[in-house]
């Protein structure tokens, strides 16, 4: 080691051998000048044992003739340099160098910080790995992951959407890299965006698990149903931020509709099945009471049916009663009731009608019956019953009453409608 002075001597002790950071400066023949006891400790060497050592000892990324071009190169510009270096028990450490060329003493030699960047790097590794796998997964799930925030102050924020929003709501990266929520929550539906705020506010307050399904207009113009399932978590800034699943559930919803119209509705003619019947006219009849209005109920049985079966045929007779429905549908308001009570009985409920307008209106309907020609069959008649709610009356009294009018009607000759007064 050459000689110095005693007042260097005082700097490179202070400087040099007591820093925390390693550091060895090289000649640029590539032996060691001078390493610091943290280096040395670095690669597991004394002192003495570095001094003694080259660059390319330990270097294990570049060759010798390369170090030397690298030597020669350096100037005081500070150059970052990510290499790989063996220790003396052969283990491998992943490091930076930050070089500066100096002259000192007439001669040229390369001044080296040596950061360990093994953690960093495999934390970085870890991370990049994790985040891989995470997305991967999230690329399997038939909706997306997502996490929406509400700030202290209010702001709303999605941190985080799975590519799967793309497809979920006919979105476009574009509308989803800004901070702005509005390009996703525009496309809710205004009527469900009530309920999913209440909801968002209670999973707020208690931290609860947030739920809820609701319907967007999607990309393409139609009309999605999502569920949103998430878990609040409140952050150090006084933050609430959801981390959750979105799914597309619009064919569930769309069986689920299906199956409950299929339980209501009469299967050849399409409108209410008897049991459904029954529920409406025991809610309209609850309604009239309350509200103290009218409701009269019409009831109709064809006439001598069974010998269209017989001439005919039973899928003519079926056309015939759907033919039938359609002229009775036709002449009643959307706020009436027609359900199929039995096999070709029929009721049509109507509210807030008194029992001389339901007369007209059953009127009407026989005529439609009596005038129309059908195929094959030519003309079909129809029986009509009608009863007005009493007081205090039931919907199997009044159901009573309406069937016994209706006999009567076919006591008396049939195609007619008849009353029954309470
Ligand atoms: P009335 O004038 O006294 O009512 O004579 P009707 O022959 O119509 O006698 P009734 O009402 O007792 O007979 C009902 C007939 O309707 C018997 C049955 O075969 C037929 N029917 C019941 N449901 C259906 C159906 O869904 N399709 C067809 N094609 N016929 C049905
Ligand atoms: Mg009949
Ligand atoms: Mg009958």
């Amino acid at each position: 080691m050459p000689a110095i002075t005693k007042d260097e001597s005082i700097l490179w002790t202070a400087l040099f051998e007591q820093s925390g950071d390693a550091m060895v400066v090289l000649r640029q023949d590539g032996s060691v000048y001078r390493a610091n006891r943290r280096y040395a400790e670095m690669l597991g060497y004394t002192p003495d044992e570095m001094n003694a050592l080259s660059v390319w000892d330990w270097d294990t990324r570049f060759s010798k003739e390369v170090l030397l071009e690298m030597l020669v190169a350096v100037d005081n510009s500070g150059a970052h340099i990510d290499t790989q270096q063996r220790r003396k028990d052969g283990t491998f450490i992943e490091v930076e160098l930050s070089n500066n060329g100096a002259e000192y003493k007439g001669e040229k030699l390369v001044f080296c910080i040596v950061r360990d960047t093994t953690a960093r790097n495999a934390t970085e590794k870890n991370l990049r790995q994790s985040e891989e796998r995470l997305q991967r997964i999230a690329s399997q799930i038939p909706g997306a992951l997502y996490q929406y925030r509400i700030a202290p102050d209010g702001t709303r924020s999605f941190p985080y959407f799975s590519e799967g929003i793309i497809a979920l709501g006919g979105l476009t990266l574009e509308q989803l890299s800004g901070s702005d929520t509005d390009p996703v929550m525009s496309r809710i539906l205004p009527e469900d965006a009530v309920d999913i705020e209440t909801k968002a506010q209670k999973s707020a307050s208690a931290l609860t698990q947030f739920h809820t399904e609701f319907r967007i207009r999607h990309g393409d113009g139609s009309i999605r149903w999502i569920e949103a399932r998430s878990t609040p978590a409140k952050e150090a800034d006084g933050s609430i931020l959801w981390t959750g699943i979105l799914l597309d559930i619009t064919q569930r919803m769309e069986a689920e509709e299906k199956v409950r119209t299929m339980a209501i509705t009469d299967g050849l003619t399409g409108i209410n099945n008897r049991q459904e019947f029954s529920r409406l006219l025991d809610k309209e009849i609850e309604r009239a009471i309350r509200y103290n209005t009218p409701l009269t109920l019409v009831m109709y049985d064809l006439d001598h049916f069974k010998l269209v079966n017989d001439r005919f045929g039973h899928d003519t007779g079926d056309d015939v009663l759907r033919t039938v429905v359609k002229l009775t549908n036709d002449n009643i308001r959307s706020t009436d009731f027609h359900g199929r009570w039995g096999g070709e009985e029929f009721m049509v409920l109507l509210p807030q009608t008194t029992l001389e307008a339901a007369l007209d209106v059953a009127e009407k309907l026989r005529l439609a019956v009596a005038g129309h020609q059908f195929s094959h069959v030519g003309t079909v008649t129809a029986s009509y019953g009608v009863a007005e709610l009493a007081p205090q009356e039931n919907a199997r009294s009044l159901a009573q009453r309406v069937d016994e009018a209706l006999y009567r009607a076919k006591d008396r000759g049939r195609n007619r409608v008849e009353v029954y007064e309470a």
